[in-house]
């Protein structure tokens, strides 16, 4: 099974026509299907045949470590955030900085090593998983491993991420909890091949600790001190814990309430949503639905960034125009409005599509910067002046 799923995802990164597309689409879902059950049964067997009760065991350590990252940024925050001797635009940088490291987890690990759904020269690569560094979230082939691991069998107990056990757990519960079982057995069958062959990512591999010192602490706290002349220590704050904590929760929103709310417009089978708020805050990677109907498109919506707010897509456009990407793989109008008819719901692609580009954007913008913006009014509060 597993190999035929491999097989199908290197297929269906060749195929040209829309009939070979329809074709693909439509084993996957059936292979997918199956799996799901097979999970399913086979989890179920474990528990009723063999006795098997699995117990949630809690990694004291990672708590701990949880609770002192987010006292320090809530400490950072009100240090920073709330004292006016900081200027009121260098409270932009954190935020600046977790989406510029975030764009290595989403155009990088995500759309181009995960799902191959582009292709990038080497420079681009090279750039994306010094950014993918910047963000500590595992490096690239664990992250990849994790990833299709959700994908082939999602909200079931061999999803790292399972959504199923909570809002909690799948936002940032899993980092703190013994892996399941199954979670660790179906892991070693999937298949990175394709992700280990690049140089890129066995560099990265080898060398991820250096390069986390490097690329996640060092670097960005000497280019704010460099920059703006505050301490090393204030820039640590600001740039490295601050920015980290951001990042983070952006990430697993996509994990958590893409997973628990929203529309499910492609596919109503499924757990996965089309969350706008998780689009606003992960930069375009909250059509979710969809992304987990067209796995393989680059886009991970129906429609580029013209149309509706995903940032991500206009970088990796924005690759291509400058030569450094090719080959952007996309789902084709008459494939995606039969999966609807299928399986979807035309009424809530209407409701969902309806604003427009501009009220999206705007949106997009206003929210993303909405914590600032309670920030500037609260500084205006307490000491008279932003
Ligand atoms: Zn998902
Ligand atoms: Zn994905």
């Amino acid at each position: 099974m597993v190999n035929s799923t491999s097989n199908i995802h290197c297929e269906q990164l060749f195929c040209d026509s829309d009939d070979q597309k329809e074709f693909i689409v439509e084993k996957m879902n059936s292979i997918e299907d199956n799996n799901n059950d097979n999970d399913n049964k086979q989890h179920e067997s474990t528990n009723d045949c063999n006795g098997y009760v699995y117990r949630r065991q809690i990694v004291w350590r990672n708590v701990f470590a949880m609770i002192l990252l987010h006292l320090l940024a809530v400490y950072a925050y009100i240090y920073f955030g709330l004292d006016n001797r900081i200027t009121w635009y260098v409270l932009f940088w954190p935020d600046i900085l977790a989406r510029i490291s975030a764009l290595g987890v989403l155009a990088g690990s995500h759309r181009l090593w995960s799902h191959r759904s582009y292709r990038a020269r080497l420079p681009l690569r090279i750039f994306l998983m010094i950014l993918q560094t910047m963000a500590l979230q595992n490096d690239i082939y664990d992250w990849c491993r994790d990833h299709r691991l959700h994908h082939k069998h999602s909200d079931t107990n061999s999803d790292p991420y399972n959504a199923r056990r909570g809002f909690f757990f799948s936002h940032m519960g899993w980092l703190m909890v013994r892996k399941h079982p199954d979670v660790i057995s179906k892991g070693k069958t999937i298949d990175l091949s394709d992700v280990w062959s690049d140089p890129v990512v066995r560099f990265q591999r080898r060398f991820y600790i250096p390069l986390v010192l490097l690329l996640w602490g060092i670097l960005p706290t000497y280019f704010c001190h460099y920059v703006t002349g505050y301490t090393m220590v204030d820039c640590f704050f600001g740039a490295v814990i601050v920015r980290y904590v951001l990042s983070l929760h952006y990430a697993w929103l996509v994990n958590s309430a893409a997973h628990l709310y929203g529309y499910r417009m492609y596919d109503q089978s499924m757990e996965p949503r089309e969350n706008r708020m998780v689009v606003y805050a992960s930069m375009g990677e909250g059509y979710h639905n969809y992304h987990h109907a067209f796995p393989w498109d680059y886009s991970a919506s129906e429609h580029g960034w013209l149309e509706c707010f995903n940032i991500t897509t206009a970088f990796i456009d924005l690759c291509v125009w400058l030569g450094l990407a090719y080959d952007r793989k996309k789902a084709d109008k008459k494939i995606i409005q039969k999966r609807i008819e299928r399986t979807g719901d035309h009424e809530s692609h209407r409701k969902y599509f309806g604003p427009g580009t501009l009220v999206d954007y705007l949106l997009g913008i206003i929210s993303s910067y909405g914590f600032l913006i309670v920030t500037w009014t609260l500084r205006y509060l307490i000491n008279g002046k932003l």
